[in-house]
């Protein structure tokens, strides 16, 4: 991808997000990972996401050196880049602090599979990420250790971390970890939700692979 669509993409997502349920102020922050040229493009720092250009996406590498940009980073670029410092096979992070998901995160609570759609994040279960003050390596070393390998996990009492093969996949399981969430604190106020096996989530999980190859 060149990087001038990868912050062009980085935009069109923080647009989205700001009209989405997933949107909290102007926290929240997106990055796209080029491969080749091991750049990152994030979203700046508190900018409303109405006036974001792609003159505004900061470019960064791996070791956290701004490549181009007239603008700071997102407070959160440590928590991206170690993402992509970890897992060659990530290429974009949607961090939110989307209601329903931080308030589990707030409770200290993992996301159990009350819903098949949760296999979007490649487990069974949403992990939690121990509390640790935002924007600091301790918060991205806890995040990446939280994935699993999978693609979400709850930050303690902050917020949401979605990663992906693409942004349309980061962008769609940060999507259904709110969704999840919001049917979990339903149902917990008035019962006690059924929670699908590990082994129902592996078989969704295959499927949403089968049907991404045939597509
Ligand atoms: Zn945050």
């Amino acid at each position: 991808m060149k990087l001038e669509d990868a912050r062009a993409q980085v935009v069109d997502y923080c647009h989205k997000l700001e009209r989405s349920a997933l949107a909290s102020g102007t926290s929240g922050n997106i990055s796209v990972f080029d491969g080749e040229q091991k750049l990152m493009a994030i979203s700046p720092g508190a900018m409303d996401y109405d006036c974001m250009q792609p003159e505004d996406i900061v470019l960064m590498d791996l070791d956290g050196t701004v490549v181009e940009s007239h603008r700071r980073p997102s407070s959160e670029s440590s928590m991206h880049l170690a993402c992509y410092r970890t897992r060659d096979d990530l290429r974009a992070v949607v961090h939110t602090h989307s209601p329903a998901a931080t308030t589990l995160a707030v409770l200290g609570l993992e996301l159990p599979a009350v819903h098949y759609m949760i296999a979007l994040s490649g487990r069974s279960s949403i992990a939690i990420a121990p509390y640790h003050l935002y924007g600091t390596a301790a918060l991205g070393k806890a995040a990446t250790d939280a994935l699993q390998g999978g693609y979400a996990c709850l930050l303690e009492s902050h917020g949401v971390l979605a990663a992906g093969p693409s942004l349309h996949h980061a962008w769609s399981t940060a999507q259904q970890v709110e969704f999840c969430a919001q049917l979990y604190l339903r149902a917990k106020s008035i019962g006690e939700p059924k929670i699908l096996s590990d082994a129902q989530i592996a078989e969704v999980i295959d499927q949403l692979e089968s049907h991404k190859r045939q597509s």
